[in-house]
């Protein structure tokens, strides 16, 4: 079976809040044991009460299968707190205020979520490459930069990061935007302005920063999928299978516009999934990493054995829908109602020459 490396973990939207600058701030005090305490209350978090910890606290004691470190035993205190369970258990001989390092690990890991950035990103652990969506609107630019520093740090500095503003900028926003955020370096930019004409003249000004511009709307909305390569707008095309009419159409696209292309879904199910799973795979060389792990973004898939991203990989694979979940999940008659008309004016629309 083929796997294809899948790019973006997640078309990260604003909603993603970048970290809370209360988790960034690096510990001062003196005292080596009471660093972690100090960075504790330093963040401003609330610590629980004591009767809150008590009332799931467990002691347990559990025997060595051989002496170890002196003892044959290891006590440790577990409490559960809103984020799960946590465990404190610094060792016996140890003082309060070394211990109390040990209390404030167990406190920040059982009563304060990671920041929510880090909680959508740990979803797709494996995956390299990260794709953030900027330029919406309700956000300004340092929100932009706040989100995608935060991405940076999460991935470190091997990690790629890729940015798809939609058309959101005009030109001269898209390069004052792109100043703001390359420092953060970045893999592409991904449709900065809306027309093709703007694209070329975006791509013009930044060409001298080795920033690519990347065609994804002016390629799948466009009258002529191509146009935005004749006139030499983008570095690269992004192709989605099904927009472009399928496997079949968007290998003549890709074939005809002699660009590297990036192989990206819609939000779509497995099922969709798949077909541009399989779309990737047809195309010889893939010098970007696909953007087929947005399952995950849906609270429930109709397949029992979803083509989520596994280690950075989604299989290429036929995928057939779980009874079940198409039952559990299906539409109210209204909307099955309006899909069916669709489907009609679509296919007649499809039988015109
Ligand atoms: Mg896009």
């Amino acid at each position: 079976m083929m796997r294809m490396e899948v790019g973006h973990a997640s078309a990260l939207r604003p909603g993603a809040q970048a970290l809370n600058s209360d988790t960034e701030g690096s510990p001062t005090s003196r005292d080596g044991e009471q660093r972690h305490a100090g960075a504790l209350r330093q963040t401003g978090h609330m610590l629980p009460s004591l009767p809150d910890m008590l009332s799931s606290a467990r002691v347990v004691t559990l025997p060595l299968r051989q002496r170890f470190r002196g003892i044959e035993s290891r006590e440790v205190m577990l409490f559960e707190g809103p984020a799960g369970w946590t465990e404190f258990s610094p060792f016996l001989e140890y003082g309060d205020a070394e211990a109390s390092a040990w209390l404030a690990a167990a406190i920040d890991f059982g009563w304060h979520q990671a920041p929510a950035l880090f909680r959508i990103l740990d979803r797709f652990l494996g995956c390299r490459t990260v794709k953030v969506k900027v330029a919406e609107p309700g956000q300004r630019l340092a929100d932009d930069v706040a989100r995608v520093v935060a991405v940076r740090q999460y991935l470190g500095p091997e990690g790629r990061i890729r940015l798809d503003a939609n058309g959101g900028w005009n030109v001269d926003e898209a390069e004052h935007a792109i100043h703001a955020l390359a420092p953060s370096d970045l893999e592409y930019v991904e449709q900065p302005c809306a027309t093709v004409d703007e694209l070329a003249d975006i791509r013009t000004r930044v060409k001298y920063m080795g920033l690519p511009i990347a065609a994804d709307e002016s390629v799948r909305k466009a009258e002529d999928p191509l146009e935005v390569a004749t006139a030499k707008a983008a570095d690269l095309l992004v192709i989605k299978a099904q927009p472009l009419g399928g496997i079949r159409a968007s290998l003549r696209i890709v074939d005809a516009a002699r660009l590297p292309v990036v192989v990206s879904s819609a939000l779509e199910t497995s099922v969709g999934i798949s077909m541009g799973a399989h779309l990737a795979a047809a195309i010889p060389e893939l010098a970007y990493d696909c953007g087929l792990a947005t399952v995950s973004l849906l609270s429930s898939d109709i397949a029992a054995d979803s083509l989520v991203a596994d280690r950075g990989l989604v299989d290429v694979r036929r995928v057939t829908p779980d009874a079940a979940l198409l039952a559990r999940f299906s539409a109210d008659a209204d909307r099955v109602e309006w899909w069916n008309a669709r489907l009609e004016r679509c296919l007649v629309l499809l039988s015109t020459p």
